[in-house]
């Protein structure tokens, strides 16, 4: 039995060996700057092009249309702030009560800067409705943004839905798909995508790199300034070695994506079917349309930080909600929108799969967690 098993692939993943591989000659002797017009720029200029390539592949874009970020943060940040602006005096931005929070608080800064948000309410299992996108969005609406895949609970949203209705009223969509990118199909062209935000470190690619995909003709108002690197959209000497690798991670995650997808899913029914055996346990977010490696539970009379440091001490890594809210003991936003009450968002476990989980970690967990959760009921 594995005596070490990783649950938390929601918060961030292991770097696949081929990834770190392909990064290393761009630290050690490819490390020239791709504005540089001698040889060794040029070399790490090729090496991000061919990057570039790989991801707009994955995405069915054009190269030109991807810009390169620290990560999947900083993409959504620069999809809100930068297109609000060229919107043509319209003040309006609608997003959802289940979104990440590197979007719910751009939002709010957005709100500071005298625009105006409204935030969609989300159905039991964290669904963002079309009907009630059409309640809300009118023709001030500058903005749509909805994430494909939640990080929390694990639900896949209708994007191409979504997106139509924002072009029925001359709005842009954003999705944040960091959650989603290698595990869902996406297809920029097909799903009328105007902006789609990814990142590195959930898909075995390296941390503090992500990508911006900006439909060619949506105008972006910089907010990293100076050397006017990224076509201008996103200045600063380009992450190289990062960039390496967000294309290395994509590729490998491309050509395995549909035999990874089954595995986990059959992986992460046989846990939730386990799982929901237990008594006073009850699944969290869908049934149905949940991404391939997510699932989230609650446990009566149960603290789910006390469960996940019980878990913790036999070697087992999983999380409570959501690590992206840096260590926080508040109840998640996401499951507050989703109807639980304060005390059952506290009372949950997110188990997160990635294509390198192991059937042993699997057993180890199952194995692990009824005398967990007795330990920590008591
Ligand atoms: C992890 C995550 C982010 C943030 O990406 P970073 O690369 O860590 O900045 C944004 N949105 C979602 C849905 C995420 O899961």
């Amino acid at each position: 039995m594995a005596e070490f098993a990783y649950f938390d692939n929601g918060g961030t993943t292991a770097v696949a060996e081929e990834v770190l591989n392909e990064m290393l000659p761009f630290f050690r002797e490819h490390y020239g700057n791709p504005s540089s017009i001698h040889a060794m720029g040029g070399t790490a200029l090729k090496a991000m092009s061919a990057a570039r390539k790989r991801i707009s592949s994955a995405l069915n874009c054009r190269p030109s249309e991807i810009v390169f970020t620290s990560g999947g943060t900083e993409a959504d940040n620069l999809a809100l702030l930068g297109t609000v602006p060229h919107l043509g005096g319209r003040k309006k931005i609608i997003t959802s009560a289940v979104e990440h929070s590197a979007i719910l608080e751009t939002c709010a800064r957005l709100r500071s800067l005298g625009y105006e948000t409204t935030i969609l309410q989300a159905d039991r299992e964290g669904r963002i409705a079309p009907d009630t996108l059409r309640a809300h969005i009118d023709d001030d609406t500058a903005l749509v943004s909805i994430m494909a895949a939640n990080n929390v609970i694990g639900t896949i949203q209708p994007v191409a839905e979504l997106a139509m209705i924002a072009h029925e009223h001359g709005a842009l969509f954003h999705t944040d798909a960091v959650q989603a990118f290698t595990k869902v199909d996406i297809d920029v062209m097909r799903d009328s995508m105007d902006a789609l935000s990814i990142s590195g470190h959930k898909i075995h690619g390296p941390k503090g790199i992500g990508a911006l995909y900006v439909r060619n003709g949506v105008k972006i108002e910089p907010t990293m300034l100076g050397g006017g690197q990224e076509n201008g959209m996103r200045s600063s000497t380009e992450n190289i070695p990062g960039i390496v690798g967000l294309g290395k991670a994509t590729e490998i995650a491309m050509s395995s994506m549909d035999d990874d997808v089954k595995r986990m899913t059959a992986m992460r029914d046989s846990i939730i079917d386990a799982v929901l055996e237990m008594s006073g346990s009850y699944l969290n977010g869908p049934n149905d349309g949940r991404l391939c490696n997510n699932a989230h539970f609650g446990f009566d009379g149960v603290k789910g930080t006390d469960l996940v440091l019980k878990l913790s001490k036999k070697g087992i890594m999983a999380s409570t909600a959501s690590a992206c809210s840096a260590g926080s003991t508040e109840p998640s936003h996401v499951m507050t929108a989703i109807g639980r009450s304060p005390s059952e968002a506290l009372s949950s476990l997110r188990i997160s799969l990635s294509r390198y989980t192991t059937q042993d970690e699997v057993d180890h967990l199952l194995s692990s967690l009824p005398d967990a959760l007795r330990a920590v009921r008591k």
